[in-house]
């Protein structure tokens, strides 16, 4: 199963530091690639992926200005469709179905004011509780549950860096030391 996420109306400046956030959640939570919609952020692209050659694996990044092209072009092809938002069914009580559908998922988080049109295609419309909080906080959870915990256990391919755990200090393997970060 392929997982990706659509991020809505992206602001340059104003969102950089949660979309930021959302495609690095995305990336470590199993996710393959983020489309990113609203304004076209180069330099948040180019910072994920320069995130991505550091710590591994074949994450991506993309800029979609039609966004609901995407959402059809996504359906055409048998994927579903999860879009995260606080009036949607309990992610608890969906996430079985989810799994049980065998198709790849587009996971959409909002912005500001998410159109009607991204509710009627969904094809499932999540919640993670009924109450606001954040698109990051959402896509954390719901990608737990659709990983069933596997998350912590993902290898990224090709890392420089490469954390080994430790309950006090920091334990890291540098696997490239021509490189200079
Ligand atoms: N009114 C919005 C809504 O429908 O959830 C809250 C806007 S919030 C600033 C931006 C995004 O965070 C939403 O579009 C949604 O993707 C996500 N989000 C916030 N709270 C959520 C919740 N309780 N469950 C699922 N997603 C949530």
């Amino acid at each position: 199963m392929k997982v990706h996420v659509l991020r809505l109306d992206h602001r340059i400046g104003r969102d950089t530091r949660i979309t930021t956030h959302v495609c690095l959640t995305a990336r470590a939570f199993g996710a393959d690639k983020v489309w990113l919609s609203g304004e076209e952020d180069t330099h948040l692209m180019d910072t994920v992926m320069d995130i991505v050659d550091r710590w591994g694996g074949n994450f991506h990044v993309e800029y979609v200005k039609n966004y609901l092209s995407l959402i059809k072009h996504w359906q055409s092809v048998g994927g579903r469709i999860v879009h995260l938002t606080m009036y949607g069914e309990q992610a608890n009580e969906i996430i079985d179905e989810v799994k049980e559908c065998g198709r790849d998922i587009l996971i959409i988080v909002g912005g500001s004011k998410v159109p009607s049109k991204v509710y009627k295609n969904a094809t499932w419309n999540v919640s993670v509780t009924n109450q606001p909080h954040s698109e990051v906080a959402a896509l954390a959870v719901f990608q737990h549950l659709l990983m069933d915990g596997k998350e912590f256990n993902l290898d990224f391919e090709d890392p420089v860096f490469e954390i080994v755990p430790t309950l006090h200090g920091k334990n890291v393997n540098i696997h490239d030391e021509n490189k200079h970060y």
